[in-house]
């Protein structure tokens, strides 16, 4: 049974190993151009770029059909699908679901930066301000339909996003560490207990006067 299980996994591993497939490949083509197709309408400062680049993918496209062993065509075909998922194209499809992620990470900084003062506060300012410059820069870049602009926006986008997290990490860290030194605290401060027959001061850790006996009352 244990042995079937091992050469099953063995087995399935090798299958995904074996790198692309003409099926896999067919279906990545089909969701690629029809990426391309919304990226023209929502993009139409690129609609040249995307034309040239499908233009350009098509043509291997074409010359993968001509290959009659398998593994060669779909290796010519992922060819095809990677000029479409690369670079500048790749990344308009991209943008949006990465400002989605600028934009979740922001609010939590701004939920966790409340009532904080220091450094922490500002680390989590700076981040603020520079993912917010960011947003306007990917949005720019949009309209600008030049490649470079929404490359170098979109890497940017994402250092954003761990600047964003680094300073929630920041605060949290801070927090626990405040509440940490405020629990060793806590610990430390004896409380007292006076004893209303001898008026002795009694840690309030005692049932009874350490002086005359009698019950503490708490
Ligand atoms: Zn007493």
């Amino acid at each position: 049974m244990k042995k079937w299980s091992l050469i099953l996994v063995a087995f399935l591993f090798l299958v995904n190993a074996c790198g692309p497939s003409v099926e896999g490949e067919s279906k990545a083509w089909e969701d690629n151009l029809k990426a391309m197709e919304k990226a023209k309408t929502d993009y139409p400062a690129f609609a040249n770029e995307i034309d040239a680049k499908v233009t350009q993918a098509k043509a291997l496209w074409d010359a993968a059909a001509g290959i009659s062993n398998e593994e060669e065509k779909a290796k010519k075909m992922a060819e095809a699908n990677n000029l479409l998922g690369a670079g500048c194209l790749g990344n308009l499809v991209d943008m949006n679901d990465k400002l989605k992620e600028v934009e979740d990470a922001i609010d939590k900084v701004e939920s966790a930066r409340k009532g904080k003062t220091g450094e922490d506060r500002t680390y989590a300012e700076d981040a603020l301000l520079d993912a917010k410059n960011a947003i306007t820069a990917a949005k720019e870049s949009f309209n600008s339909g030049r490649c470079a602009d929404v490359e170098r926006a979109f890497t940017k986008l994402g250092t954003v996003v761990t600047d964003l997290n680094t300073a929630v990490t920041k605060i949290t860290a801070s927090e626990t560490q405040a509440k940490d030194s405020a629990n060793a605290n806590a610990k430390k401060e004896v409380k007292f207990v006076k004893c209303e027959y001898c008026d002795t001061q009694n840690a309030d850790t005692l049932t009874e006067c350490r002086k005359c006996g009698a019950p503490l009352k708490k």
